[in-house]
């Protein structure tokens, strides 16, 4: 890997690796077949300071960076994708915008519990009818008094089934054009007139817990308000461009796991007397995938790299994500082609890294809109 770590980013790695092979690896098979959440996992993970990574010391994180927070995303995604989700979702799209919007009063109140992981995070903007279309969103947030009314519905939200902070997107003014009139709030998970539904079985990171939500007549007082009147939209677009790093780097990690488990089977399976590793077309996989690995890793620390030494990075992290994603499905899928038969089977890791791989092309922004924030850049 010719990109320079730190020490400190090394040592992450290293701090993460062992975590994700001891803790992580022997829930990863069960989380899936159950479509449950790891929540045994969460205490462990507050421990070793997961969710506090991009929160600053000063309140309660540990300030890691970037480039650190992606490299623990990556090395638990290398083992198990939902482990990687949860802490992504909890930081980029939770603990990020609260840090970067919010008022000293609301970083005070949320981001130390968060940072601990005692409460954990997540990001409500898609909805039934507004997905790409997110400027199209129809939940309502009608000012009533000091407080504020939600009413409407998300769906997919991601630790939806657990968490105890949701940023979320609703209209604020009918009257304004489409995104104009989105504000952000943060809502707390026990909120009266806040139902989480059942969540969705999914082909996929099947542990994360992706759930609807509901809001009947639920009351936020004024100061839940995230942000600016108005500044909704914003918002969420600049929160995802973080995100869209964190899910490369899920999608670089799930990719990385299925690579390394078909070099090791390779140098292990006999066909013809000798390795497999011996025959040239698997050598020929090895090679791709490897290139492919390297080529994505680049591209996704550019972007954190970018975005840590507070530089543009919206559209390497389009990038990253954009490429990230498809080279995980592709390598997921030769992965199971280096193994054969049995890799099409639960006994190896490589048919879930497959499943897991599809939707670091849907969520955050599917490939087709990477593309449009990519051609945008070049066209301007
Ligand atoms: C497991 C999971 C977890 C998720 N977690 C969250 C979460 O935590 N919070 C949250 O708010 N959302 C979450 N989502 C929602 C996710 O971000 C959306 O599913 C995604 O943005 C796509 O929206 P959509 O599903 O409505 O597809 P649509 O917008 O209906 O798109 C359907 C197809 O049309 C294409 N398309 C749409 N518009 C254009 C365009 N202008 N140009 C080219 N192609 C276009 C899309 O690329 C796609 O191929 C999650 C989804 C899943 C499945």
């Amino acid at each position: 890997m010719s990109f320079e770590l730190t020490d400190e980013q090394a040592l992450t790695r290293e701090a993460v690796r062992q975590f994700a092979d001891t803790a992580v690896a022997p829930l990863a098979a069960e989380i899936d077949r159950d479509h449950r959440a790891p929540l045994e996992n969460l205490p462990a993970m507050a421990e070793l300071g997961l969710f506090g990574m991009i929160v600053p010391e000063d309140l309660g994180g540990s300030g890691a960076g970037s480039l650190s927070y992606i490299i623990a995303v990556e090395e638990l995604a290398r083992r198990c994708a939902t482990h990687a989700v949860i802490v992504e979702a909890h930081s980029s799209l939770c603990c990020w915008p609260i840090l970067t919007y919010g008022s000293p009063q609301q970083r005070q109140a949320y981001l130390p519990d968060l940072a601990a992981g005692a409460k954990i995070g997540a990001f409500a903007l898609t909805e039934p009818a507004a997905g790409t279309d997110a400027a199209s969103l129809t939940t309502s947030a009608k000012r009533e008094g000091d407080q504020w009314v939600l009413n409407g519905q998300k769906v997919f939200i991601t630790n939806g089934g657990f968490a105890d902070v949701f940023v979320v997107l609703a209209r604020t003014d009918p009257e304004a054009p489409s995104a104009k009139g989105i504000s952000a709030f943060i809502v707390e998970g026990q909120s009266a007139g806040l139902t989480v539904g059942d969540p969705e079985r999914k082909l996929g990171i099947r542990g994360s817990s992706t759930t609807p939500l509901i809001f009947s007549d639920l009351r936020l007082p004024s100061d839940a308000l995230l942000g600016q009147e108005g500044q909704g939209f914003g918002i969420a677009m600049s929160t995802l461009d973080g995100g869209r790093t964190g899910i490369a780097a899920q999608a670089l990690g799930i990719a990385q796991g299925a690579y390394e488990a078909a070099v090791a089977y390779a140098q292990e399976r006999v066909q013809f007397g000798k390795p497999i590793a011996r025959l040239q077309a698997i050598q020929w996989m090895i090679a791709d995938m490897a290139t492919d690995l390297e080529a994505g890793r680049l591209l996704c620390y550019q972007a954190a790299d970018r975005e840590e030494r507070g530089l543009d990075f919206a559209v390497q992290a389009s990038m990253a994500k954009l490429f990230c994603a498809q080279m995980a499905v592709r390598v997921a899928s030769t992965a199971i082609q280096v193994l054969g038969g049995i890799g099409y089977t639960e006994s190896y890791p490589v048919e879930r890294a497959y499943r897991d791989a599809k939707i670091t092309e849907i969520y955050e922004g599917t490939n087709e809109v990477q593309r449009l924030v990519i051609a945008k850049s070049q066209l301007r």
